[in-house]
């Protein structure tokens, strides 16, 4: 069975092509510039990246125009696109109606849009790709995979916000947490690394990329995580704030006469490490003016892991103790400095990094020291593998 996930920003849509015999990558990309004028990356594993700058006036043209690489004569993949048997989509916010991934009916359209206040940058985006999907290959079966979802299982003493309950009843505020597919993949992947069942362990995974969120996972579900309503909560990110105090909003307002959507774009984009630093959202840029002897760049990653390092140390608590620590994405994955800063606050909990095993990046692995009590592990995410694999038991295909 071939699926295809699809993953719709506001003016862009990645896709990957699995065929899930062997869960293989057949082809990747990124279509970008839409509603602007339109250019197509595609990626054959094995083969030169194809480029293509075309207009694409909106996501069903954005669509067609992926299906025509994946079918392209020396390009593609496919020699008809009738083989595309499914396709899974990522979906940001499922609020309370989703506790996992649902086949793509108009009812659970609906539904997506009903909680699109919640997310409004995210789902509008996500609802247009799975329009102009079903305009491009009609009666294809789709599915919807939600961020939102691996938290449902989160206590009401970890989801609430402590407001006046009303306003929970009404407009449904409160922590959702998000990165949900990718905090229940690489802690089902670190459970395989321990070679232990999930159901016997605490661990604690730190998502740490463009966005960042930590989840505390107790016996395979997630029973708290840092960002909350919408992704802004939590850790200090590439550009977003984190945790402030919430006073600072109607501060800034008055003080700098913005209004309520200024002052969210303003913490969602000109904030975290890039507003700290000066420098960029990049930890690869950050750090190579923090070598340089830039002092804010160096403050931002200070900020930075001590933020992650006390979430650590809360949800230890709140979950008794933890068996595993485990980094993933592009900044867990690969920046050896930030683990490094981030474990060496962890002594207390019997974490000991292996600094040679550290110094790797990109691959699974434990980089503890042998005896230390409580494991640090690296495992490279995969959402796209997530999605398919998903899409792929909803569908019911082979
Ligand atoms: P993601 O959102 O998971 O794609 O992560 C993107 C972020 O990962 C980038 O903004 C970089 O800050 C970071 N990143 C990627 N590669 C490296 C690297 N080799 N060293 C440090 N940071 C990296």
């Amino acid at each position: 069975m071939k699926v295809l996930v699809i993953n719709c920003g506001s003016s862009s849509l990645k896709y990957q092509l699995l065929n899930m015999q062997d869960e293989s990558v057949l082809a990747k990309g990124l279509a970008e510039r839409i509603g602007i004028d339109g250019r197509l990356v595609h990626e054959v594993p094995g083969r030169d990246k194809h480029s293509v700058d075309k207009p694409m006036p909106d996501h069903a043209a954005a669509i067609a125009i992926v299906l025509d690489a994946l079918l392209d004569a020396t390009v593609g993949v496919l020699k008809d696109k009738s083989e595309i048997q499914a396709i899974g989509h990522r979906v940001v916010h499922g609020g309370e109606a989703f506790t996992k991934s649902a086949l793509i009916t108009p009812e659970v359209e609906k539904a997506i849009e009903d909680v699109s206040d919640l997310a409004p940058l995210h789902n509008p985006p996500n609802l247009t790709g799975i329009r102009a999907c079903a305009t491009n290959m009609p009666g294809v079966p789709q599915v919807a995979v939600f961020d939102t979802a691996f938290h449902q299982t989160m206590p009401e003493k970890a989801y609430l916000y402590s407001i006046e309950y009303a306003l929970y009843e009404k407009y449904k505020i409160r922590r959702y947490g998000f990165h949900g597919t990718s905090h229940m993949f690489v802690s089902a992947e670190a459970a395989k690394l321990l070679g232990k069942p999930i159901e016997q362990l605490k661990i604690i995974t730190c998502h740490l990329g463009n966005g960042a969120s930590v989840c505390a996972i107790d016996g395979g579900k997630s029973v708290d995580t840092s960002m909350g309503l919408t992704p802004l909560e939590g850790l200090t990110m590439g550009t977003r704030s984190g945790d402030i105090d919430p006073a600072v909003v109607s501060y800034l307002m008055e003080k700098e006469g913005l209004n309520g959507q200024q002052v969210n774009d303003l913490l969602n984009k000109k904030s975290g490490v890039l507003g700290l630093s000066g420098v960029s959202s990049d930890f690869r840029d950050i750090g190579t003016a923090a070598k340089e002897g830039n002092k804010r760049a160096q403050a931002a990653l200070d900020i930075y892991c001590y933020n992650v390092a006390g979430y650590i140390g809360r949800y230890a608590a709140n979950m008794n103790g933890v068996d595993a620590v485990v980094f993933t994405a592009g900044v867990g994955e690969n920046d050896t400095y930030v683990r490094e800063q981030i474990t060496n606050y962890l002594g207390y909990l019997g974490v000991d990094v292996d600094a040679e095993k550290n110094s790797q990046r990109g691959k699974a692995m434990d980089i503890s020291k042998a005896n230390a009590k409580t494991r640090v592990l690296v495992v490279p995410t995969n959402e796209e593998l997530v999605i398919a694999r998903d899409t792929k038991t909803i569908v019911g295909g082979k």
